[in-house]
């Protein structure tokens, strides 16, 4: 008999977005021809931009000649992209790095989700509350938490992201020894200042701490004072991993780059207190499991960073910015509370009168046939809010507008 790893079954079933897809395919049923407009999505509708595609044929020529053609890449990525992002995303922002601090990725979720491993298993978590379910899901079945109960696991210290502090979480009194920040946060669209984030880097710095800081959607940030890296904060390289992605930057959600900064100066202690270098783990372990992103896309990643491919990004960036915009006035005009959409291409609603997060999915879907994302579904202080998205076409998101602003609660 072969034994599994049991802490999978303590993992909830993946409801939420099964459940809306089985709630939207009877809602079509039974209202043939009528159109039902998604803003639930967390996928972008844009296409890549010139600069990329032009990148991703000269790219695939130049796999199909013996004098260019290349087999495995170094598994940390290439150089060239590598010492892009250094320069366009941190050199250029006063951040000290070096190349050998990044990691290319085929994806911000791989990361997150794998990071945890260099960590021991009786380590203590620390997470928002609501969250992206990937830090808290990969920490169940690495075995970090107990029994899910009355919708919280055991062992996990939660932190609660509600109206009350602007969705910005607040230090906790007991000790973490690995606390997940996402920001631009996806659910709640809620950003960290950097008053805010210094606050977390001193706390992991005086608690000996690490951050595993997610900032996929740093390209929306709009406000000056909102950092775009931890690294903008003194002393964060001694505390914090950032994670990074193209996904939502460039469109490459179909195409699968990512990056994940370890500085060098980061370490983490074995049961003797003699300090390892998290960089030179996380290398191991890369290179171990990991065999490295196709040429092709790291050189189409590349182009994002040109002159040309800057300009396309900001203008396709912009649109789903205005569609933040659009979406939010709309919210205002049907009465409704709303938060984000200004630092982040996420929504967060407040339900009205007391309807919980379902509730207000079947009043949006029956009388706007529009659909959303239940707040809920992100944890258990997202129940009474709702989550839309900025991410559709700038005319079905106008046309789902009009919908919503006529909505009467
Ligand atoms: N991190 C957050 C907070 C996300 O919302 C997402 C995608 O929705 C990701 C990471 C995944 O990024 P990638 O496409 O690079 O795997």
């Amino acid at each position: 008999m072969t034994r599994l790893n049991e802490n999978y079954l303590k993992l909830p079933g993946s409801y939420l977005f099964s459940e809306i897809a089985k709630r939207v395919a009877a809602f079509k049923e039974a209202h043939p021809g009528e159109q039902v407009i998604s803003l639930g999505i967390g996928d972008v509708s844009r296409p890549l931009v010139p600069a990329v595609v032009a990148a991703l044929h000269q790219a695939s020529d130049e796999m199909g000649a013996a004098e260019t053609f290349r087999g495995y890449g170094p598994e940390q990525g290439y150089l060239f992209l590598r010492e892009a992002i250094l320069k366009h995303d941190y050199l250029a922002r006063g951040i000290n790095l070096s190349a050998d601090e990044i990691f290319v990725s085929d994806g911000a979720k791989s990361d997150v989700a794998n990071f945890q491993e260099l960590f021991a298993r009786s380590s203590c978590v620390a997470l928002q509350d609501p969250v992206y379910p990937v830090y808290l899901d990969t920490n169940v079945m690495a075995g970090r938490t107990g029994k899910f109960e009355n919708g919280r696991f055991g062992g996990i210290i939660y932190l609660p992201c509600i109206e009350e502090n602007g969705f910005i979480p607040q230090l906790p009194r007991e000790r973490a020894d690995m606390v997940y920040l996402c920001s631009p946060n996806n659910p709640t669209g809620a950003a960290m200042t950097r008053a805010e984030l210094k606050k977390w880097v001193d706390w992991a710095a005086a608690n000996g701490s690490i951050i595993l800081y997610d900032s996929a959607y740093e390209a929306f940030i709009t406000g000056a004072d909102v950092p775009h890296s931890i690294y903008e904060i003194p002393g964060a390289d001694k505390v914090a991993v950032e994670f990074r992605s193209f996904s939502k930057t460039a469109g490459f959600t179909g195409m699968r780059c990512a990056y994940t900064v370890v500085p060098k100066a980061l370490c983490v202690y074995d049961e003797t207190g003699a300090g390892h270098s998290l960089n030179a783990l996380w290398l191991r372990r890369q290179t171990t499991k990991f065999n490295g992103v196709p040429y092709v896309i790291q050189r189409a990643a590349e182009a994002v960073f040109s002159p040309q491919g800057q300009a396309q990004i900001r203008e396709v960036i912009a649109g789903y910015q205005q569609n933040a915009r659009v979406i939010l006035d709309a919210l205002k005009q049907a009465g409704l509370t709303a938060f984000g959409g200004v630092n982040a291409p996420y929504i967060w609603l407040k339900t009205p009168k007391g309807l919980d997060s379902w509730a207000f999915f079947t009043k949006l879907l029956n009388e706007a046939r529009v659909v959303g994302t239940p707040g809920v579904g992100f944890g258990a202080c997202g129940e009474g809010y709702f989550r839309l998205t900025a991410f559709n076409t700038p005319q079905l998101t106008q046309a789902s507008a009009h919908r919503i602003a006529g909505l009467k609660f």
